[in-house]
C-alpha cells in the first residue's frame, strides 16, 4: 500500500474510530449491525449491504431495507433508538439485493423513489417490495422534525435510476453501487453507461458533503467520488487505446494495468473484468457510430 493509501485508510479510520469495532471482532463480525455515523444518521448493515438512516423527533428515514431478513431484525432495533415511527423508506435505485424487504415498514412509511425505478420495480412483481408512492425526475425533498434531507438523481451511472441522498446538515452522502471507495467497480460494471456514469460522477462532486456511505465495503470522502471518477476515465482510454491497436478481447484483459490501482479491493479479480465491461461497450459504440 502506498503512503497516499495508507493516509487515506488512517484518515477514514481516524474519522470513524469512536463507532468502529476493534479489527479483532471484525472476523467474526454479526450479519446485522448499526453504526452511528454523524448526529442524525446511522449505517445499517446486513451481511455485505448497507443502507444509512436519519433519525428525528418526528419520524425515521430509512433508505434500502436489503432484504426481508434484514428488515426484520431492523425494525425492532429502531423501536430502541427512538418512539417514532419509519415515515419514508427511499429506495436508492430498483436492484433487488437493496431493496427487498420493504413491506416490513408498509404499516407506517411511504415509499419514495426515482420515477424510472417504479416501472423497473413493477415490472419485477416483488411481494416484498412495495411500490413507490411518491417518484420524481430531478430533485425531492423531505423536511421531517427539523431535518431537511435532499433526493437528487444525477444521470444513469450504475442503473438508470439511481439517486443519492443528501443530508446537509450531517454533510454525508448515501449513494449506493456507483461510487466504491477504494474498490474497482463490480465485475463487468453491471452498467449500459460507462460514460453517463463518468458524468454523474461529476455532479457529485459539485455536491457539498464530507462523509461518502456506500452500498457496500468502507465509508469514504468526498474525494473517493473524484478518485472513482478518474479511474473510469483511466479505464475507458486505456481501453479505447487497445480497440484503437485492434487488440481482441482477451488480449485486451491480460495487457491492460492500471497499476496505479492496484492497491484497490478487488483489482486482481475484477479488473480485468471491468476491461471486459468497457471494451463490450466502446465496442459496440463503436459500431453503431456512422
Ligand atoms: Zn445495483
Amino acid at each position: 500500500m502506498s503512503a497516499i493509501k495508507w493516509m487515506a485508510a488512517i484518515l477514514i479510520c481516524g474519522a470513524l474510530a469512536v463507532h468502529a469495532p476493534r479489527a479483532e471482532a471484525q472476523t467474526s463480525r454479526p450479519d446485522d449491525e448499526i453504526t452511528k455515523l454523524t448526529e442524525h444518521v446511522y449505517l445499517f448493515r446486513h451481511q455485505f449491504h448497507q443502507s444509512a438512516f436519519i433519525v428525528t423527533n418526528q419520524g425515521v428515514i430509512i433508505t434500502d431495507p436489503i432484504s426481508r431478513e434484514a428488515a426484520e431484525w431492523l425494525k425492532p432495533e429502531l423501536k430502541k433508538l427512538t418512539d417514532h415511527p419509519v415515515r419514508y423508506v427511499v429506495y436508492s435505485h430498483d436492484h433487488a439485493d437493496h431493496i427487498t424487504g420493504g413491506q416490513t415498514f408498509a404499516d407506517t412509511a411511504t415509499f419514495i423513489s426515482h420515477w424510472a425505478a417504479r416501472k423497473a420495480i413493477a415490472n419485477g412483481s416483488r411481494s416484498d417490495t412495495p411500490l413507490p408512492d411518491l417518484t420524481f425526475t430531478d430533485k425531492m425533498f423531505i423536511d421531517l422534525g427539523g431535518q431537511h434531507v435532499e433526493l437528487i438523481y444525477t444521470g444513469k451511472n450504475h442503473s438508470d435510476n439511481s439517486l443519492v441522498v443528501l443530508v446537509p446538515q450531517d454533510r454525508l452522502l448515501f449513494a449506493v453501487d456507483f461510487i466504491p471507495v477504494e474498490t474497482v467497480a463490480y465485475r463487468t460494471m453491471r452498467s449500459d453507461y460507462p460514460d453517463d456514469w463518468i458524468e454523474s460522477l461529476k455532479q457529485v462532486e459539485q455536491l457539498d458533503f464530507d462523509v461518502l456511505v456506500p452500498g457496500h465495503g468502507k465509508i469514504g470522502k468526498k474525494e473517493h467520488a473524484r478518485q472513482f471518477r478518474r479511474y473510469l476515465e483511466d479505464l475507458r482510454a486505456a481501453v479505447q487505446s487497445a480497440l484503437t491497436a485492434r487488440m481482441g478481447l482477451e488480449e485486451a484483459k491480460q495487457r491492460i494495468r492500471l497499476p496505479q490501482y492496484e492497491a484497490w479491493q478487488r483489482y486482481d479479480d475484477w479488473f480485468p473484468e471491468n476491461v471486459e465491461g468497457m471494451y463490450r461497450y466502446l465496442s459496440e459504440r463503436q459500431k453503431a457510430a456512422p
